[in-house]
């Protein structure tokens, strides 16, 4: 079996996530994963707020260390560790606590050299923008925790996939409502733990058989063959 976090964040990336790569990787293994996506938040807020004292031409590169870090950390200890990204588009962040319509959508199958590319656009476009500019690059788009708390949904022309379970404990997810959806607008599914801090991990996607690199994670979730392994949160 192959136990994938598909769900987290390394420190340095953004103020929510609290856990370096070095302990991520001694955590994981305590906790028998064999792999993990990296979907540290990319968002104007990021770059404009978190890394306001990074010069402009070093940002993409500042947001990319936490997957090379976390990578290397994690390879040592024979964890797999794939890139991803967490989007948040236009002004739909979370950051403001009275913005009640935030939204944020992962994307797998996206590589570091696409986010360098594309990323400072993709963060201006239009989910129907973003939708149609990412077929035909392998990329999946899945909204995050779509029952959260303040969180508005993505039309389902515009996803391929929901998360239907989302494991961050101080959220509520509602994730019979996400799983409801996504039978009911046959959506690809997925699952993680949305890890920040320690406690937060346990939340799992488990494969049959190992996944070796970012084509392969989309071709696994695309096969919607796992089972989920529901961690921290008891809803
Ligand atoms: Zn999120
Ligand atoms: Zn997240």
């Amino acid at each position: 079996m192959y136990k994938l976090e598909a769900h987290l964040h390394t420190k340095g990336n953004s103020a929510c996530a609290k856990v370096s790569a070095q302990e991520i990787a001694t955590l994981y293994q305590e906790k028998g994963y064999n792999g993990i996506v990296c979907t540290n938040h990319f968002s104007k807020y990021i770059l404009n707020k978190y890394f306001k004292s990074v010069k402009e031409e070093d940002k993409l590169d500042c947001f990319l260390k936490g997957y090379y870090e976390l990578k290397s950390a994690c390879e040592e200890k024979g964890i797999d560790v794939f890139f991803g990204v967490e989007f948040a588009l236009k002004n739909d962040d979370y950051n403001c606590v009275h913005h009640l319509r935030c939204t944020e959508i992962l994307v797998y199958g996206i590589t570091p050299d696409e986010l360098k590319a594309y990323g400072k656009d993709v963060i201006k476009m239009s989910y129907k923008e973003l939708y149609e500019f990412s077929r035909g690059k392998g990329w999946l788009i899945i909204q995050a925790h779509p029952y959260r708390e303040r969180t508005k949904r993505v039309k389902h022309q515009f996803l391929d996939g929901l998360e239907v379970y989302n494991g961050h404990p101080y959220h509520v997810a509602r994730n019979a409502k996400s799983l409801a959806r996504a039978r009911k607008y046959n959506l690809l599914t997925t699952a993680g733990s949305d890890f920040h801090f320690v406690g937060g991990e346990g939340s799992a996607m488990l494969f049959e058989s190992r996944i070796s690199s970012e084509k392969e994670l989309v071709e696994a979730i695309k096969s919607q063959k796992f089972t989920i392994i529901e961690g921290a949160k008891h809803e």
